[in-house]
């Protein structure tokens, strides 16, 4: 569970974290941000509008985990984009996580006019030592290169709906080629994981479907974020560091991509 990417500038990023999207403020947040710390986690993925910041950041407070050993993810929203706006949403979100440095600080979509303004102020925050890697999220390739023809910084993370039925093959080969590490949003398709081959694989591995979806990820050099509020699946999707698929098996797996999406294409977003 220890395992890590290293990130373009030398940073630890863990492979596997836990999610908190449609996690309830409060209790629900707080007792499974808890729970995922204390049995091993060390990365936790939120964002503004998730709206459940203060409870992520009283978890981290209660687990007792030092905080260097700890990678905290958030994202500025949408409406908060442009300069002046992200840093000062940064500061806020910053504030309700009872933090005093992020892990990493993520443009959440790709919003036209605006993005590039953002990265600037996202690398101010970098170069300030705010945070300690920076990236964006639901970036196409050409959102990629349209924002590295002008940043300092190329980002460091993209942040992607993955899973097998999206698998994304030329992003993923782009993001290897420029160093930005893809990590993959819904990596459970949403809890929608009845495919006849994850069942066959789940009984030839002795694993879950969720395991073997979170396990392709790892392969492929992915960094998964699955989301669980419940105790026991949180266990069961951190323990995929015990088992290997064969080559063949990755590309059954590869091989069942529908380009299929359950959230909306970074191309045509409305919010
Ligand atoms: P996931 O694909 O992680 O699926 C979560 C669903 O699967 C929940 O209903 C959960 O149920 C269920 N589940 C979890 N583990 C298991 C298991 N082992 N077996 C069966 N069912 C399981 O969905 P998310 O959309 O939440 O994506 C993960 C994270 O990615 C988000 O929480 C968020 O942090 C990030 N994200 C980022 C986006 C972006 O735009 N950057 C967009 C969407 C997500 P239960 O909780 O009841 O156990």
């Amino acid at each position: 569970m220890q395992s890590s990417s290293v990130l373009s500038n030398g940073v630890e990023m863990p492979l596997l974290g836990l999610g908190v999207w449609r996690v309830q403020e409060g209790q629900e947040v707080v007792s499974s941000v808890k729970h995922a710390i204390q049995v091993g986690y060390r990365s936790i993925d939120t964002a503004a509008v998730y709206a459940n910041e203060e409870g992520v950041g009283k978890a981290i407070q209660e687990a007792g985990v030092p905080r260097k050993d700890l990678f905290i993810t958030t994202k500025v929203w949408n409406a908060n984009q442009g300069y002046d706006s992200t840093l000062q949403a940064f500061e806020e979100s910053k504030k309700k996580l009872g933090l005093n440095y992020l892990d990493l600080y993520l443009i959440h979509w790709p919003v036209k006019g605006k993005y590039k303004e953002t990265w600037k102020a996202i690398e101010k925050l970098y170069k300030d030592g705010e945070v300690r890697a920076i990236g964006v999220s639901n970036f196409h390739i050409h959102h990629l290169q349209d924002l590295i023809s002008e940043a300092e910084h190329v980002p460091m993370v993209n942040q992607v709906e993955y899973h097998p039925l999206l698998s994304q093959k030329e992003l993923l080969t782009f993001c290897k080629e420029n160093k930005i590490q893809l990590e993959a949003w819904s990596p459970l398709m949403q809890g929608n994981l009845n495919l006849p081959l994850l069942a066959e694989l789940s009984e030839k591995y002795k694993k879950t479907p969720a395991q073997i979806i979170l396990r392709w990820d790892l392969q492929h050099g992915v960094v998964t974020i699955p989301k669980s509020i419940t105790p026991h699946r949180i266990e069961e999707n951190a323990n995929v560091f015990d088992f290997e698929l064969s080559a063949e098996d990755m590309e059954r797996i590869d091989g069942l991509n529908q380009n299929k999406r359950f959230g909306p294409d970074p191309d045509n977003f409305a919010f």
